[in-house]
Formats: structure tokens, sequence, C-alpha cells
């Protein structure tokens, strides 16, 4: 749908600011604004290191400014946008003043507990921040979601299935809500069983069967630590209790998330598996603007189909539901030693089975230790991310290799 109409509704332009605009949400993100330039103005863009992307994106969305969290880009920065007009930067610091700007509308998309301290300033009265960044409400959801309730800031959800929530939670009738259930595609290891999964490579798991995503999220949609995040995300952003919560795995991902009601109801938002539809959802909520995403053909599409997750063949989903259940820093712990065996998988450094026994051993580590006990601010929850970081590469260093 090349020819698709821009989309002009009466509205003032929206101000953004977009907290990793160089990953696979920032590229879906700036196409949909790079297709409505009059409603959109982008007022920063924040990357880690890629200078070569950062400043493409910024001459083509026309941004006010451009910043990187790595310092040591600053120059490479500064010379692609040389003669722009373009306002750059870099460092932590930067980062952080970035989200001080006036701006509307704030977009979360940094990869990893990397995200939380800038996201998190991010919430202010008046804004909407559309989170995909789960690591925020994985790591430090009570907190996240306080500093929401406190100024009144608007969250959407971008994660698909959490949108599709969203879109069918209807929120005065909380108290008539059976059961919330996020669906998974099993990733591409969803009939291989745990034998065939300790001897799978890096390539193998980044073939993920519907969607295109950063690396991270593909691995973790593999071992199905994606979904246990996202179980925890939605236990911060739905008022329902932790035995509300479902997973379906549905490999054709059309079907992305559902709500029963006490009438028997069961209300569900299908699409294609594509990011722009509730990335544009959240950018134009309550509204729905015009994406040329593919359209559902259900009668050639033909068949549907459910199954119930195996918490035996993947004990990361079953790791991540528990560590939601004993609360406090215990999810902090796994979304940290899921970011460093991850990595380290990527690189050949462990295999894929050692992702959920590394956790397992540094939760257990850090029990033992009291370590795991109340995370009161987000200072507490970056030391607790740094200890199991520490411990996680101790664990792989002595184990794999
Ligand atoms: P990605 O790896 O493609 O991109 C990550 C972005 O974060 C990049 O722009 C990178 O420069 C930036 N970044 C990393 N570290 C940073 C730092 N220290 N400071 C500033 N910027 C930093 O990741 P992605 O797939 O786009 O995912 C982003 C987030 O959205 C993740 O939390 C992921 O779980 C979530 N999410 C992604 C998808 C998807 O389809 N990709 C779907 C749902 C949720
Ligand atoms: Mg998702």
């Amino acid at each position: 749908m090349a020819g698709a109409p821009a989309y002009n509704d009466s509205k003032d332009v929206v101000r953004i600011t977009v907290l990793g605009a160089t990953g696979s949400i920032g590229q879906s993100l700036a196409d949909l604004i790079e297709r409505n330039p009059d409603r959109f103005e982008v007022v920063a863009l924040v990357a880690n290191s890629n200078a070569d992307l950062l400043a493409e994106m910024a001459r083509k969305l026309r941004a006010g400014a451009a910043i990187l969290a790595e310092e040591s880009r600053l120059g490479e920065l500064t010379e692609r946008l040389q003669g722009t007009g373009i306002e750059v930067s870099a460092g932590e610091a930067a980062v952080l003043e970035a989200v001080d700007r006036e701006t509307d509308l704030v977009v979360g998309a940094i990869v990893g507990s990397a995200g939380l301290k800038p996201t998190m300033a991010a919430i202010r009265p008046g804004r909407r921040i559309a989170l995909a960044n789960k690591e925020c409400l994985v790591c430090a959801g009570d907190l996240f979601m306080a500093r929401v309730r406190e100024t009144g800031a608007e969250l959407l959800p971008v994660d698909s299935e959490h949108n599709a929530i969203f879109q069918v939670f209807e929120a005065e009738r909380a108290d008539q809500v059976e059961k919330v259930i996020l669906t998974a595609s099993g990733g591409p290891f969803r009939t291989f069983s745990k034998a065939d999964m300790a001897g799978v490579t890096p390539e193998q798991a980044l073939k993920h069967p519907n969607w295109d995503m950063g690396a991270r999220i593909t691995i973790d949609s593999a071992s199905m630590m994606n979904k246990g995040f996202e179980v925890i995300e939605a236990s911060h952003l739905f008022p329902v209790s932790h035995d509300q919560l479902g997973v379906l795995v549905h490999p054709q991902s059309v079907v992305h998330g559902l709500v029963q009601y006490r009438d028997g109801s069961l209300l569900a938002q299908l699409g294609s598996p594509d990011m722009r539809t509730p990335i544009a959802h959240c950018l134009a909520y309550p509204e729905r603007m015009p994406v040329p995403v593919r359209r559902l053909d259900l009668a050639e599409i033909s068949q549907l189909t459910f199954e119930a997750p195996d918490l035996d063949r993947f004990p990361a989903l079953r790791i991540a539901l528990d560590a939601m259940k004993t609360g406090s820093g215990a999810p902090a712990v796994v979304n940290a030693v899921d970011e460093i065996a991850v990595a380290a998988f990527l690189a050949r450094q462990a295999g894929f089975m050692d992702i959920p026994a590394a956790i397992e051993a540094v939760l257990e580590q850090l029990d033992s230790e009291n370590a795991l006990a109340a995370v009161d601010s987000v200072e507490d929850v970056l030391a607790l991310d740094h200890l199991a970081r520490v411990r996680a590469a101790k664990w792989i260093n002595s184990r794999c290799s």
C-alpha cells in the first residue's frame, strides 16, 4: 500500500522523543513518522553507538537533536550532521537531558535494563509514554508504575501482546475480567526436544518464524523467556492477579492477546505480525491512523492453532513466572543474567540451555545471600542488576568454554 494517504486530521502536531531510535522498534516507528511528516515533529532521537544510522535517521526525520549514549562516537556523529542544524550530543547526561526537552510523546525503545533510567526519567505530567522497553516493568515494575501514577502520565503499551490486551481490556470493568491471555509463537524450537535444543546455534535461534526483531528479544523468544517477561510486564500494566494471567502458544502469531470476561466472552485482537500496528495504535490513540501493513486474509490463513506452553522444555518461561511470584529483586536478576547469557550464547561462549541454567544458578546464589530482598529505588535495582551480571559472567566463565 505504497500510496496510502498521509495521516492528516485536524489535530496539532505531536512532538516525539525516541529512546532507542536505531533499533528494530525505532525503525518501524520511523517508517510511520516518515509517512506522516505533517503529523509529527521529532524533538530528539537517542541511540547507543551507531552514529551512521542515527545521523541518517535524524536527517530523514528532520530531528531537532541526535544523541548517542556512547561518548566516544560524538566526533563521528558531529561530522555526519555538519551543516544540518541538528543538535548533537553524547553521554549519559546527554541522554537524560534529552528527556528534559519539551515533548508530547516519548517512545521507550531501548533494549535491556539500560533503558531503565532514561525511560523512568521521561515520565512527566501530561506526557504520553509509549513503552516498548519491557525491562522497565520486569526490573522495576512497582517503581515505574508508581511514578506513572504520581505524575499522571499516560502509559501506552507498544509490546504487541500488551497492546492487543489494552485494546480489548475494558478498564472500567476490570472486576469483570476473569483472565488475560498472552499468545506466544513458540519460536523456532517449538517442536524441539530439550536434547535438540542443547545443541542449537545462534543462527537457528535468530530465525524467528514470524517476527523481525532485535537480536536479544529474538533469542528470548526462542527460549520463551520473552513470554515470561511479558507476563511480568502484564502483571504491572493490567489490574489482575498473577493467577489470572495465562500464556497460549499460537504458532501463526495472528491473535496477539485475549481477555476473558465473566460472561464467557473472550475478546481478542488480531493482526499481521508487524510492529507498526501496535506502534501506530500508541501514536494515534485513541484515533486510528492508516498503516500499510499486510491485511489479514483469514480465509487464506484458513486455520489458527493453539496449544498449552511446555514449561519443562522451556524452563526460561517457568523461571520468569516463578520470579514474578517471588517478586522484589528476582525478576531484575532474571533479566540481568539473561542479558549476559544471551550475549554469551550469541558469541558462542555458552549453549542455548545454559541460558536458563545460568539464571537459576545466580538466582539461587543471590537468594542464599539474601540479596533478592526489597528493591526500593532505581539505584537499588541497578545495583542488583550489576551484581547479577558479574555473577552471571563468572558462572559462564567457569561452566562454559
Ligand atoms: P534493538 O536491539 O533492535 O534496538 C535497541 C535500541 O536501543 C537501539 O536503538 C540501541 O541503540 C538502543 N540502546 C541500547 N543501549 C542503549 C543505551 N545504553 N542508551 C541508549 N540507547 C541504547 O531492540 P528492539 O528489538 O528494537 O527492542 C527494543 C525494546 O522493545 C526491547 O525492550 C524489546 O524487548 C522491546 N520490544 C521489541 C519488539 C520488536 O519487535 N523488536 C517487540 C516488542 C517489544
Ligand atoms: Mg511481545
